[in-house]
């Protein structure tokens, strides 16, 4: 067997080509059929006849897709698309799914979904003159919150658990802006409509609108840091703790009650 041997497509018949295509545990699968299959079924360990399987649900399921009613969507880049009245949704970029086919779920597929943020930092270069990269002095960085959607589905036609990420807080300053709050209840709407009660929070946000405008501020908006323990007064959330520059999360923010001096977050 030499290595340019021309291979077949184990499903449609056409030459399997040297990109895109998939090798099967008793064939070969070639680039337009690989394209067929579900982004969340496992490239690993396929079969003829698990391919065929899967393609057929694959089929049913692009015919299935005109018969969703959306009625709204989660997320930057990539989005959650929610069909409320039949308990279903998506998981797509845009919404021209006759293109990409994207896997029908209902809630009642969802075993498990939790949200996980995710911490960055990237240091931003600058060129010298000889055009090598180098560092900013001082050094200059770029911070994001990433909101992410882990899942495990019950669904025979998919094997790997699904993991996306909804939104980005993405900033070269060091303190958190506004997104920080929104992208997290956007975040926790998302699942609550999927799994309702899966997320608990009150967050600092809801018990700031409580307070009306004109009277005295009664709630104050404080961090504490997990890792050192020092207290901060807010609004303004640091992106890092001033003492040990541990990265600040929403588990770090509360709230106190400066009337009663009560913790309520
Ligand atoms: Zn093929
Ligand atoms: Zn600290």
């Amino acid at each position: 067997m030499g290595l340019f041997d021309t291979k077949y497509c184990s499903i449609c018949g056409n030459k399997v080509g040297l990109l895109g295509g998939m090798k099967l545990d008793d064939g070969h699968l070639c680039k337009d059929c690989t394209a067929k299959l579900s982004p969340y079924f496992s490239r690993r360990h396929q079969t003829v006849d698990t391919i065929r399987k899967h393609l057929a649900y694959r089929e049913a399921n692009a015919k299935a897709l005109s018969s969703l009613q959306i009625s709204g969507n989660y997320g930057d880049s990539q989005k959650i698309w929610i069909d409320s009245a039949n308990r279903r949704f998506v998981i797509a970029r845009t919404s021209d799914f006759a293109r990409t086919n994207p896997d029908i779920f209902s809630f009642d597929d969802v075993i498990t979904i939790e949200k996980v943020l995710k911490e960055e930092q990237e240091e931003q270069k600058t060129k010298d003159a000889q055009g090598n990269e180098i560092s900013y002095n001082p050094p200059r960085f770029e911070y994001s919150t990433s909101y992410h959607v882990h899942m495990s589905v019950r669904n025979a036609d998919i094997a790997d658990d699904i993991r996306i990420e909804l939104y980005r807080e993405k900033t070269s300053g060091t303190y958190h802006d506004d997104e920080f709050f929104r992208y997290n209840e956007l975040t926790n709407e998302a699942i609550n409509t999927i799994k309702p009660g899966a997320i608990s929070e009150e967050t600092f946000r809801e018990q700031e609108t409580e307070t009306p405008a004109d009277t005295p501020r009664r709630y104050v908006c404080y961090i504490r840091c997990r890792n050192c323990g020092a207290l901060i007064e807010g609004p303004a959330i640091p992106r890092f703790c001033p003492e040990c520059a541990d990265a600040i999360t929403l588990e770090d923010i509360g709230v106190i009650d400066t009337e009663t001096g009560d913790i309520l977050v």
